[in-house]
């Protein structure tokens, strides 16, 4: 456990470490590392600290640090997997909360209802996805290839051709900042698009899905297909977050980008894609390294340019959060 700063940091972490006590007054089942650089938990590799990265271990850690962030007024973010997220080089100020250790999968009335299956924020789709599988339920076979989390997932409705989390989710729980639980049903997430209502202010916890017996063979075919097309049309083995912005109405951004001249194009170490060009990707081959602001700076390029060429201003699917 890494609660508390180390002793040599005069750093923003270990001002707001000592803000919350959790020298004096450490809270059980919580981890907690200040100044921790953002490119350790995303995917795209890039970002700068969070003051505070903190990861329980159960509920009642989550809550005793919910208390205090809240009574002491400190900024909290939520992070999942960082899969769709690009953080900005300044960091994150305040208290970063990730569930990865809150991560169970189950049936909570597997002799009545098998195909009811609780998730816990913290879980990875991977293991929600084997979870189903293995019991041979079918309706998230569109998670194949999707990295992430539950949580991150429903924030996003995360999806892909197969379908996407509105299809399965029967409600959701969060936290508001203050610890109470709130409980919301399909209809009042709000999911659309790869985008839901669920406020930015309350942290997902978990979700019940109602999945559906499915023969084994159909989901197998169904997972083995979405992942062959996915490897076949995207980017392997470069920091990435997937699809960076939104498909607009009956077109496809990708088609868009590579229309207006823009695969390969690059800024810094950041590059569209010459295999799909809604990707938009990190070359790590390249001095200076990669920063956040050369990502950004290449998406905003991406933007004018498409809407110059065609008119249509592409919407971002990425999360850009931080400080400059
Ligand atoms: C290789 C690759 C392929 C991808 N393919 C797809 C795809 O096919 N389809 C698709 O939809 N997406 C895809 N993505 C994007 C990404 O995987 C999804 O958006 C995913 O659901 C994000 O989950 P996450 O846990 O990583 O969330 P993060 O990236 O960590 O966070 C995303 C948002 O959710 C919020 N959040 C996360 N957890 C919580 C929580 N517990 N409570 C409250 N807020 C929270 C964050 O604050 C942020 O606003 C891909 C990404 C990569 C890297």
């Amino acid at each position: 456990m890494t609660q508390g700063p180390p002793a040599d940091s005069d750093g923003r972490g270990a001002r707001l470490a000592s803000l919350l006590k959790l020298s004096e007054e450490p809270i059980v089942g919580l981890s907690a590392t200040p100044d921790d650089p953002m490119r350790r938990h995303t995917t795209l590799r890039l970002g700068g600290p969070a003051d505070l990265w903190c990861v329980p271990d159960h509920a009642e850690a989550l809550a005793a640090l919910l208390s205090r962030t809240h009574s002491a007024k400190i900024p909290v973010t939520f992070v999942g997997g960082g899969t769709n997220l690009l953080v900005r080089d300044g960091g994150l100020r305040g208290v970063v909360i990730n569930l990865r250790r809150l991560n169970r999968v189950s049936q909570p009335r597997k002799d009545t209802e098998p195909e009811l299956v609780a998730v816990e924020a913290g879980a990875s789709t991977g293991r929600v996805l084997n979870y189903a599988i293995t019991r041979a339920l079918g309706g998230v076979e569109f998670l194949a290839g999707v990295p992430g989390t539950v949580g991150g997932g429903l924030i996003m409705n995360a999806g892909t051709y197969l379908g996407e989390f509105i299809d399965v989710v029967v409600e959701v729980e969060s936290l508001n900042l203050r610890g109470d639980l709130v409980r919301r049903s399909n209809t009042e997430c709000g999911f659309r698009y790869r985008d839901s209502a669920l406020p930015k202010d309350e942290l997902i916890t978990g979700a019940l899905l109602r999945l559906r017996p499915r023969p084994l063979e159909e989901i197998e075919r169904d997972v083995a297909k979405l992942r062959e097309h996915r490897r076949q049309r995207e980017p392997m083995g470069v920091p990435n977050n997937g699809s960076t912005f939104k498909n607009p109405e009956g077109d496809y951004a990708g088609r868009l980008i590579e229309a207006a001249g823009l695969k390969g194009h690059r800024r810094g170490g950041a590059v569209v894609s010459e295999k799909h060009a809604n990707w938009l990707v990190v070359d790590r081959e390249v001095a200076p390294p990669c920063s956040s602001r050369d990502l950004i700076g290449l998406i905003e390029h991406v933007e004018d340019a498409v809407e110059r060429a065609f008119g249509v201003r592409l919407l971002r699917e990425v999360k850009i959060i931080g400080e400059d």
